[in-house]
């Protein structure tokens, strides 16, 4: 055997997984076909918003506990990877969605506090509610530096004696009773006992069998540059999540000192696998966000000054895929994130650490296994 364990795919999920498999003492080794941190996948942009406040319960669970694991993270390491700015939820009191937010932050135990339209104008001024919203305030969100994270759990995880394989593309695995041998486009050969797939929106090239249910979504990130930079800093515009009307709008505060970030939470393409990725963005890839901008943050410019598309791995019920498939309980799928993968993140490597390594998961997972579609 060349290793317990092998993570093809050293992104969110599988950078945090080395990390967490090697403070165990597990021998791991970690694959990716491009180099750390690259801006081709998931993870680029330089920031993620950092949602514990969210419409769904199972989602609170998970952020909850990656708050505490980015931090623990921050402190193996000493590396800033999480601001602390708090995440601003808004809407109509009376969608599902805003109940459901309110539910999950009394359900867990989320500082919060639930702001009018005055007192949200008072506090972050760039916010013009419509009569009757509100702003949900959650206090453990903040931003993610997503490439720090990468490149920072992965030098932790080769200190701690991972062995990274970077421009190394897994060409096939093939499980059998006792493990699984890896194949690479180098023409290397590799024996473990178990292999982790946290490959993103390649998950379906390095595992077909989930090609009915898995699709790979092109998103859009912009930038722009504000009327008055001083307005848009973390502790005046922390991360936000707003859906008014039909328009649905996200965004981060200055991180870099220059430009804000928001981008339309539609601004997504169905592509049918990763490799059809095009890094170039049409003018009609970028009208909704400027529509959107207009009319609910005229303190923003809203010609977008940077644009790149990123893609991410996505399920048909838009739940990941977690856990050991029928074909062989030596192969894990760790994929599928669906556009949140960053706030779970800590929580879902720890969770892929757990199962490697046979211990126990406090969570309930069942919902998430491969076997819901009879994988
Ligand atoms: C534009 C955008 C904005 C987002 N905003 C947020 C946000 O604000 N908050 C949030 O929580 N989530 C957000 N998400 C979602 C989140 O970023 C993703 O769900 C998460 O990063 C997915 O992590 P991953 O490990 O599955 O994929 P990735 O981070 O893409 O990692 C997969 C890695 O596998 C490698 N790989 C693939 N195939 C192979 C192979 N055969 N051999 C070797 N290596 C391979 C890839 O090169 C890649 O490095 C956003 C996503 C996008 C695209």
């Amino acid at each position: 055997m060349d290793a317990d364990v092998a993570v093809i795919g050293l992104g969110t999920i599988g950078s945090m997984t080395c990390w967490n498999l090697s403070k165990k003492g597990v021998s791991v080794l970690g694959f990716e076909q491009f180099g750390i941190g690259h801006d081709r996948s998931a993870h680029g942009g330089g920031s993620r918003r950092f949602v514990v406040a969210s419409s769904s319960m199972n989602h609170t669970a998970f952020s909850k506990e990656s708050h505490q694991l980015y931090r623990e993270l921050e402190e193996d390491t000493g590396q800033q990877l999480l601001s602390s700015g708090g995440t601003l939820t808004i809407g109509d009191p009376n969608t599902d969605r805003m109940k459901n937010v309110i539910k999950c932050v009394e359900a867990y135990n989320i500082p919060h506090e639930i702001l009018d339209k005055d007192e949200t104008k008072r506090r972050f001024p760039m916010h013009d509610l419509f009569d009757g919203e509100i702003a949900v305030f959650d206090k453990l969100g903040g931003v993610l530096r997503p490439e720090q994270i990468v490149v920072t759990a992965v030098n932790r995880s080769r200190q701690l004696g991972a062995k990274v394989y970077t421009y190394t593309k897994v060409t096939g695995i093939e499980p059998d009773a006792n493990g699984v041998t890896i194949h690479t486009d180098n023409e290397q050969t590799f024996r473990v006992g178990k292999v982790i797939i946290s490959a993103g929106p390649w998950a379906n090239e390095v595992y077909p069998d989930i090609k009915n249910i898995f699709e790979v979504h092109r998103i859009i990130m912009t930038w722009f540059v504000p009327k008055d930079t001083a307005q848009f800093t973390e502790d005046k515009f922390p991360n936000f999540s707003r859906v008014s009307g039909d328009r649905h709008i996200i965004g981060t505060p200055i991180i870099d000192g220059r430009l804000v970030r928001v981008s339309g939470a539609h601004a997504m393409k169905v592509l049918n696998n990763a490799n059809e990725f095009d890094k170039n963005v049409d003018v009609q890839d970028i009208l909704e966000v400027r529509e959107s901008l207009k009319h609910l943050m005229p303190g923003i410019n809203p010609d977008p000054v940077s644009t790149i598309p990123f893609m991410d791995g996505y399920t048909t019920d838009q739940l990941p895929l977690v856990g050991a498939t029928k074909k062989s309980k030596n192969i894990l799928l760790m994929c599928g994130f669906s556009g949140s993968g960053f706030s779970q993140g800590s929580a879902m490597a720890n969770i892929a650490g757990k199962l490697a390594a046979g211990e126990k998961v406090s969570h309930s997972i069942d919902h998430l296994s491969p076997k819901r579609f009879d994988l």
